[in-house]
């Protein structure tokens, strides 16, 4: 302690009376019947690509969410690029991605042959803006016969994939708005949020997909994994086809309609996320008492503040986030190199994709704010084991 940038000891004292010694970001909690349902597919030879879990996993997650439908894959990445294709997007379409996200966002519009169209984040939701979004898109597109066209490149918007950063809900119901004001399907990219409610319905509800992800930091994980959720029966049907390498069915012969993708998640890991899905309530609401001890502890701390879920919304607090007064930002890196040095799992904000080099040349509009807040956030301690023992629902 005493170090001279004052905000370095006001957060490790902070951690000092709430965490243990030493605390990684975000750690996987196994805590239930993970080694009975895994147990049952070793015993029974179904590991693969069929068997009784991913069926129940599903039904589970779609009750969970009160998504009609979620078809189970292998990644959360997979999830994006089944949700893509399914909304319709054509090669050279353009896609609106947040500048500020998970480059998954990015890859799974690259994989169709599409462009992405960066837009900008607002320091209320962390997420889409879409006040400025309805600006830009009022600027340079025109709609004609019912498809939005970008009149600086030529191209179709075709689709919208807003995130649900560090699980708190970006607003909805604005973005649902301008996009079909423009045309333009909204789509998802819900892996951070399960768990986060917008106006009491879950995230993944609003647009017409939305993709989750079950990797093993996320807030619970099935090793790797994630799921497709729609309202949309068609949509799920097709979602499960494209899924499943295009196969019809038939008693022995293998017919398949169009060329697509083994991204089906397998029974084995569909059992580690049946008994994780015990286990989420329990998961949520010590994530949620974490953070509200931290916005208390952070409450008379300056130089930063702890960034709380969005007005209407219940997030699930996925990574908690300390955003540094626009003055402070040069002491961010400081903070996180003597925060890991003290053993606390602390990191920066993705690097926005404009500035990677893969995404450097797609279409942008004014990205101040998303580049503000790249210099702004620190992620901290968010595992739900933090605040207290799984109380699980084994
Ligand atoms: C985790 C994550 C994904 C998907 O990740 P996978 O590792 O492929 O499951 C996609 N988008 C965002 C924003 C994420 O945080």
């Amino acid at each position: 302690m005493g170090s001279a940038i004052p905000e370095i000891d006001s957060i490790l004292g902070v951690f000092a009376d709430l965490l243990p010694t030493s605390a990684a970001l975000h750690e996987p909690e196994i805590a239930g019947n993970e080694w009975a349902y895994v147990k049952q597919c070793l015993d029974s030879g179904w590991v693969s690509s069929a068997g009784q879990h991913i069926g129940r996993f599903e039904g589970a997650l779609s009750d969970f969410t009160g998504a009609a439908h979620a078809v189970a894959t292998v990644t959360g990445t997979a999830a994006l690029h089944t949700c893509l294709m399914l909304a319709g997007v054509k090669a050279d379409d353009e896609v609106i991605v947040p500048a500020l996200t998970f480059v998954a966002t990015t890859n799974a519009v690259a994989y169709m042959a599409a462009h992405p169209h960066f837009a900008d984040s607002e320091e209320r939701t962390l997420g889409l803006d879409a006040a400025k979004l309805e600006a830009h898109l009022s600027d340079i597109t025109d709609v004609k016969d019912g498809a939005c066209i970008n009149r600086l490149t030529g191209r179709r918007i075709s689709a919208a994939v807003c995130m649900h950063t560090f699980g708190h809900p970006v607003d909805l119901d604005a973005l649902a708005e301008v996009c079909g004001r423009f045309k333009i399907t909204l789509i998802e990219d819900a892996a951070e949020s399960l768990g986060s409610y917008y106006k009491g319905r879950h995230t993944g509800n609003h647009g017409r997909l939305a993709a989750l992800s079950f990797n093993g930091n996320k807030v619970m994980t099935t090793g790797g994994g994630g799921a497709v959720l729609t309202n949309d029966a068609e949509l799920a049907v097709a979602a499960k086809h494209l899924t499943t390498t295009a196969k019809l069915p038939h008693a022995f012969e293998f017919i398949h309609d169009r060329t697509a993708y083994n991204y089906r998640l397998p029974n084995i890991n569909a059992a580690l996320g049946l008994a994780q899905m015990e286990q989420l309530a329990s998961k949520l609401d010590r994530k949620r008492t974490l953070a509200a001890s931290y916005r208390d502890a952070f409450r008379t701390v300056s130089g930063l503040r702890f960034f709380e879920e969005p007005e209407n919304c219940s997030s699930n607090y996925w990574l908690n986030v300390l955003v540094l007064d626009k003055d402070r930002r040069d002491v961010r890196d400081d903070i996180l190199v003597a925060a890991n040095a003290a053993g606390f799992g602390c990191r920066p904000v993705w690097r926005p994709m404009h500035m990677l080099a893969p995404y450097r040349d797609c279409a942008r509009m004014d990205l101040s704010v998303a580049e503000d807040l790249y210099g702004r956030i620190i992620n901290i301690p968010s595992s739900p084991g933090l605040a207290g023992s799984p109380n699980n629902g084994a």
